[in-house]
């Protein structure tokens, strides 16, 4: 024990310390690899070793895209490196509102406003839309900066099972007359399937709630512009109130953001926590967030290829005999069973060169354990086939198939 007290406190800390340890030793540690380098495409250096790329969220392959990377040295040459502090104090620059005003135009909406994060985005805008008294009614798989915005709000929590659309009717009913925030991701991130967004928005105007949805994985990826979900389902764009997405993903940079109508936006530039206590975006991350939206509507081919390698790899993955649960996405979770088993797929895949990341429980569900692979539009259709085939080999030795 080599902490200052022995109390709860240090308990914690020292079994969470052992627990890493044991992992360790066991050589099953995935948290922390040393990514090196990122070598453009879907290569990268783990350790020093050239890999494949199928853990990365960047979709659309924008890392280091030339536009992008151009307009983020623009920034610095004229900017420097940080802001001087909050937007509301001397924080604002005009990279922010032409940040703003691109993502409002992308989403289809009159305003935008952005946050130094996706998850710091969660917290303070759930906290600020719902209070004591007020209830919010989450997906049982959404995203965990959700989770705490509702915990924070102090507005009755309360949760539908995954996108079951009669238990969300259910809490909508119990709620009655209270003041209603419905909210879940657009795509889930552990299991890469879809919201029922025609059903869920129907059920708002019924019971008059709002709805805000989380676009993390979906911008850049649904829809054949790639401008999200309502996209995908041909419906129209004031079919979701408050539209969140995050600048860390598909567009390759960091910050979170929101979407919505006028008095929304000016609301949250006055009401959201984060806003008025956190520093703005970083003018880089800010002109390269701005050019990423706009390179995804110049570049459509990119959408078009990412549809055509996650159709490739999730077909390819079934036809092995694999459970891949509702995925229709980039994101293919490849069921493993047990946690010992994810893990020791992990590692028959990292030998050969497959870089791939497991989800143990308690993240996802007892005997759920996964790999949890993505592909992007940088991959080509022969890697896809040989990480496919490393796959299927490593399955085959574990009997997962
Ligand atoms: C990654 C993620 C976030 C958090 O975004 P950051 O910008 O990384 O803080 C929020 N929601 C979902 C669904 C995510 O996947």
């Amino acid at each position: 024990m080599s902490l200052k007290y022995n109390d709860a406190i240090a308990k914690r800390a020292m079994a969470m310390n052992e627990r890493v340890r044991n992992y360790q030793e066991n050589d099953l540690y995935y948290l922390n690899l040393p990514i090196t380098e990122f070598l453009g495409g879907s290569k990268v250096l783990v350790g020093g070793r050239e890999m494949g790329m199928y853990a990365s969220y960047s979709y659309l392959g924008l890392i280091g895209h030339e536009r992008i990377n151009e307009a983020a040295i623009k920034a610095v040459e004229k900017y420097g490196t940080g802001t001087h502090g909050v937007r509301l104090l001397a924080g604002t620059l005009d990279l922010h509102e032409e940040l703003e005003e691109t993502i409002a135009n992308f989403k289809h909406t009159e305003a935008a406003i952005s946050y130094s994060s996706g998850y710091v985005t969660n917290l303070t805008v759930v906290s600020a839309l719902v209070r004591k008294g007020d209830w919010v009614i989450s997906d049982k798989l959404n995203h965990a900066s959700i989770v705490d915005g509702c915990h924070m709000s102090g507005a009755k929590f309360t949760r539908f099972n995954h996108n079951d659309m009669d238990h969300l009717e259910v809490r909508l009913q119990q709620a009655g007359n209270a003041a209603k925030l419905v909210i879940a991701d657009s795509v889930f991130s552990m299991d890469g399937d879809v919201i029922d967004l025609p059903k869920v928005s129907e059920l708002c105007k019924k019971y008059n709630a709002w709805l805000m949805i989380d676009e993390a994985h979906s911008v850049g990826v649904l829809g054949e512009t790639g401008t999200g979900i309502e996209e995908h389902f041909g419906m129209p764009y004031d079919t979701i109130d408050i539209k969140m997405g995050t600048m860390s993903k598909t567009i390759p940079s960091v910050g979170g953001y929101v979407a919505a109508n006028k008095e929304l936006i000016n609301y949250f530039r006055h009401a959201s926590r984060a806003y008025i206590f956190s520093a703005a975006v970083p003018p880089a991350q800010a002109a390269a967030s701005n050019e990423a939206f706009k390179v995804i509507l110049d570049e459509p081919w990119r959408i078009e290829k990412l549809r055509k390698n996650a159709d490739q790899f999730i077909n390819g993955i079934k036809a092995l005999g694999f459970d891949t649960l509702q995925t229709e996405t980039a994101v293919v979770p490849v069921i493993c069973g047990a946690d010992e088993v994810a893990y020791a797929m992990t590692r028959e895949a990292h030998k050969r060169g497959f870089f791939v990341l497991p989800v143990v429980s308690p993240a996802v569900g007892e005997g759920l354990a996964r790999l949890r692979a993505t592909v992007t539009s940088a991959h080509e259709s022969d890697d896809i086939a040989k990480a496919m085939a490393v796959i299927g080999d490593a399955g085959k030795k574990l009997g997962v198939i």
